[in-house]
Order: structure tokens, then C-alpha cells, then sequence
């Protein structure tokens, strides 16, 4: 469903159950430097060169998605800063006057030779990974990372006084609970915010079983409580599905990211582009459309994309179907790949770098 409009009134997205979409998160690459255990296998397979969008192809689509009132761009991946000549892309998306808040994901590797051309390209807010602040343990868990070289980025990030800085913390239990108080406090020495993530069921993983490490949200606010109990509910918002808390004389805004235990599709306000292209409409459902196709049909042309976001609308789904080992409802679509598992449920074979976190 597209709303009336007119020369005057900007466009809008509006899909069947009247939500506007204004918020836009573009995967740049599947490729990444690191192979966190949770996101990806430890050998990998990933995408020829011509599948993935090129990045003048995802400008196109930056702007498109501008023109229908889409304000939020947030690039992610894979690692967003290891694909090549990427400053490119993230300079003509800074220069796009609709876009008023731009955001990355990224591991950080690359923010200490990288993040002063970030703010000068017109990035505003980064959301960087950080799970452990134990050397070893930070190299189990992103098989590949260096601790040092990522707090390193992150204080290179902090001293280029981005608009927001936000740590995200993926908690699996019996692997990095432990470091729960550790994490926020580092958050808090640098007064930037920090969202603790719920693992979602998102490929399959042989690496750790989820069911066991599992660890909700409401588990991690107890925690945090033991050091901080005056811990209390916030009205702070964000475009994402962060429920943010306090804690009183503290800057830091502590988020959870829940889909397990809390139900965020009400208010859903975004949809994601994979790096091949594929406009996901939903996370949790693979209701999607190729957009690449469109793209490459009609080179360099907006009006083409345009009208197959438009149509898109009508098939984003209501809300997502996670369930632990997988999903727990069959989602249908004409391009769906769901398989079903040995349980039964449904389990999405696509991982977390592919759909772009
Ligand atoms: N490479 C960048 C990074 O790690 O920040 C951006 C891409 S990554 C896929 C985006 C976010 O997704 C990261 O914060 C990561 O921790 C999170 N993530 C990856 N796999 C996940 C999973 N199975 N469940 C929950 N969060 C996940
Ligand atoms: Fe790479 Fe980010 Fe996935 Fe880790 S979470 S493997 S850093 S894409």
C-alpha cells in the first residue's frame, strides 16, 4: 500500500498494516574479518564478485529509498569497512539531504585508520561489537579478532565525538555472562551507550548449542542489578528495537535487544537490503524481493527500483516467527528458501552476514 501523494507532500512507505518504513539497513558485504561464532561458520563460502551489489549499485539504491521518505540509512554487513573503496558509497549517502541520520554497524577493526573520514564523510552514529574484554576469550569468540586493535578503534571512534557511539554486546551463557558488568562499565568510562543482544536463530550454527547459551534479557538486567540497582526502566527511543534502561547519575543508556522475549514488529519501521541485493521485508520471515534484478535490468534508473520498493510493501509480514532452535511458524513466500530441520521448525538458512544484523 502507497500513501497518496502529490508534488508537494514527500512520499511515503506505507505497508499493509500501516506502519511507515523510514528506516533502511543496506548490507555492503557478506565478507568479513572476523568469524564471530554466533554470525558465521569457521570456513566460510562466501559470494562471487558479480552477485554482489556493486557500490554504485547501492548509491542507486540509497537514493531511491531516500526519495520514499526513508531517512535512516544504517550500513552493515559482513564488516562494512573491509570492502574496498567502501569511503566511496558512504560519502554520496552522507551527501543525501533526506537522509538525516546515517549509521554503521562494525566490528571496529578498521575504525583507527578509518573512523576521522567516517565523520568527515557525514556518518553520524556507530554501533560497534564488542563481546568480551578478555583477549583470549575476545579471540574465541570472533575466531579471528584482536581485542586491542578493536578497543583501539572504538577510542579512536569516541575521540572523533561521533553524534552516537553504541557498544553492542551478543550474550551467550557460560561463554560471556560473566563480563556483563565488565562491558557496561567500559561503556560507561567512555560515556558512550551500550545494547546487550539476545542471540537470534539466524543459520545454522555446529559451533555452540543456542538452546544452552541462551541468555535473556530480563537474565542480564538481573545481573546488572547486582552492581547497579537502581537500574530503572527508560523512555529514551531509538528507530531500532533497543528498550533502553537507566541508571541514575550515569550518561550511558543501557539497551536490550530482544526478539525472543519481547515482541518488537508492532512498531516496526524498517526493512533490509542484502549485499546481493535482496530487500528483506522482515528479519525473522523471508518474505523478500530482488532488487538486484530490477537493478541490473534497468541500469542506472530509479524509477524501476522505486516502483519495486513501492510493490514491496505489500508483502511485509505482520511480525517475525523466531523460535529457539529456529522458527516456529512455516513462512511461505515465492522466494523463500526456508527448510524445514529435524525438529520440524523452520530454520532460515541464511546467516547473520548475509541479512545484514
Ligand atoms: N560486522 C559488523 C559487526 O559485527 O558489528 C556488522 C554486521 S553484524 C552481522 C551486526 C550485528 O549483528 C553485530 O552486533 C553482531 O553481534 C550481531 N549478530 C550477528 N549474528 C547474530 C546472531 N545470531 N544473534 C544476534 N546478534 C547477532
Ligand atoms: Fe563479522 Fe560482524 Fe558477523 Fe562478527 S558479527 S562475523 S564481525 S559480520
Amino acid at each position: 500500500m502507497i500513501a497518496p501523494t502529490n508534488r508537494v507532500e514527500k512520499e511515503q512507505l506505507i505497508d499493509g498494516f500501516g506502519r511507515q518504513v523510514t528506516y533502511v539497513r543496506l548490507s555492503v558485504t557478506d565478507r568479513c574479518d572476523f568469524r564471530c561464532v554466533y554470525c558465521m561458520a569457521e570456513e566460510m563460502t562466501f559470494l562471487p564478485r558479480e552477485k554482489v551489489l556493486s557500490l554504485e549499485e547501492i548509491g542507486l539504491l540509497a537514493e531511491a529509498f531516500a526519495q520514499l521518505g526513508v531517512n535512516k540509512i544504517r550500513l552493515t554487513g559482513g564488516e562494512p569497512l573491509v570492502r574496498q573503496n567502501v569511503m566511496q558509497l558512504i560519502q554520496h549517502i552522507g551527501g543525501l539531504p533526506e537522509i538525516t541520520d546515517f549509521a554503521m554497524t562494525s566490528n571496529g577493526s578498521q575504525l583507527t585508520r578509518m573512523a576521522s573520514d567516517l565523520k568527515a564523510a557525514g556518518l553520524k552514529r556507530l554501533n560497534i561489537s564488542l563481546d568480551s574484554l578478555d583477549p583470549d576469550r575476545f579471540r574465541q569468540l570472533t575466531r579471528k579478532g584482536d581485542l586491542q586493535q578493536v578497543i583501539n578503534g572504538i577510542d579512536a571512534a569516541v575521540a572523533e565525538g561521533f553524534t552516537g557511539i553504541k557498544l553492542n554486546a551478543v550474550i551467550l551463557k557460560g561463554r560471556n555472562d560473566d563480563e556483563i558488568l565488565p562491558l557496561l562499565e567500559f561503556a560507561i568510562d567512555r560515556q558512550i551507550d551500550i545494547s546487550f543482544i539476545e542471540e537470534m536463530p539466524l543459520g545454522e550454527i555446529s559451533e555452540h548449542d543456542r538452546e544452552a547459551t541462551y541468555c535473556s534479557s530480563d537474565e542480564v538486567r538481573e545481573i546488572i542489578r547486582q552492581g547497579y540497582p537502581l537500574l530503572t526502566s527508560s523512555t529514551d527511543k531509538t528507530d531500532g528495537p533497543s528498550r533502553y534502561f537507566r541508571i541514575p547519575g550515569v550518561k550511558t543508556k543501557i539497551g536490550f535487544i530482544s526478539p525472543h522475549s519481547h515482541n518488537f514488529c508492532g512498531s516496526c519501521n524498517r526493512v533490509r537490503v542484502t549485499a546481493e541485493g535482496r530487500l528483506l521485508l522482515c528479519l525473522g520471515n523471508e518474505h523478500s524481493v530482488d532488487l538486484r534484478a530490477v537493478i541490473r535490468a534497468n541500469p542506472g534508473s530509479l524509477e524501476p527500483v522505486k516502483q519495486a520498493i513501492r510493490d514491496s510493501m505489500a508483502i511485509k509480514p505482520e511480525r517475525h516467527h523466531f523460535s529457539l532452535g529456529g522458527f516456529n511458524e512455516s513462512s511461505t513466500s515465492e522466494f523463500g528458501t526456508d527448510e524445514l530441520n529435524a525438529n520440524g521448525d523452520v530454520q532460515i538458512l541464511r546467516f547473520m552476514n548475509m541479512t545484514g544484523g
